[in-house]
C-alpha cells in the first residue's frame, strides 16, 4: 500500500463534523459486505484511508458505534452521514469516499467483501442516464439549491448553520 503526501479535507452533510489529513493510501476500494452495507445504508461502502496519526478531526467529533469488537463506525451525530471504518488496531482508518469534498480524486481500485455483494451490480454503470438534477425540475433544483443546509466542499473559518439548527 503507497502513501502519498496531500492535502485532504471532509466532513458529514450538515458540517458539525469536518476532518483533515496531510496523507492518503491508495487503498480506494468498494466494500461489499454485509455490514459495510447496513453501516453506510447502501449497496456498498466506497472507502479509502488515511493514516490514522495524520488525520485531524478539524470541527466536532464523529460519533461511533463499534459494530464488533475490532471495528468503530463513525458517523455524525447530529446528520448521520457515515464518515469511516475504524479497524481499531491498525494504523488506518478508512474514510468513506463520498465525505471527502472531493471524491472524483479516489477511484476505487477493487471490490471486497463480494460475498454479500447484490447480483446486479455489475448492471448499475450501464443505466440510462436518467439526467442531472436540475433537468426538467428546475424550479425545484434553485429551491433546494437555495435553502441548502449542506456543508460546502472546502474548508469553512466558520458555518453558522450548524448552531442555528440545533
Ligand atoms: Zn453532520
Ligand atoms: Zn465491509
Amino acid at each position: 500500500m503507497n502513501r502519498y503526501a496531500m492535502e485532504v479535507s471532509g466532513g458529514c452533510q450538515c458540517g458539525a463534523v469536518r476532518y483533515h489529513t496531510t496523507h492518503m493510501l491508495d487503498n480506494s476500494h468498494l466494500c461489499h459486505c454485509r455490514m459495510c452495507q447496513k453501516a453506510v445504508g447502501n449497496l456498498f461502502a466506497a472507502l479509502v484511508a488515511a493514516p490514522r496519526e495524520t488525520l485531524v478531526w478539524t470541527r466536532g467529533e464523529p460519533a461511533r458505534f463499534r459494530s464488533s469488537e475490532h471495528v468503530d463506525r463513525g458517523f455524525c451525530r447530529d446528520c448521520g452521514t457515515p464518515l469511516f471504518y475504524d479497524s481499531t488496531a491498525g494504523g488506518r482508518v478508512n474514510l468513506t469516499i463520498g465525505s471527502l469534498d472531493h471524491p472524483e480524486l479516489f477511484p476505487p481500485g477493487a471490490n471486497t467483501g463480494t460475498e454479500a455483494q447484490v447480483p446486479y451490480f455489475s448492471g448499475i454503470t450501464g443505466l440510462k442516464d436518467g439526467g442531472a438534477t436540475e433537468d426538467g425540475q428546475e424550479a425545484w433544483a434553485a429551491a433546494i439549491s437555495s435553502s441548502s443546509r449542506q456543508h460546502p466542499d472546502h474548508d469553512t473559518a466558520e458555518w453558522p448553520l450548524t448552531s442555528s439548527s440545533q
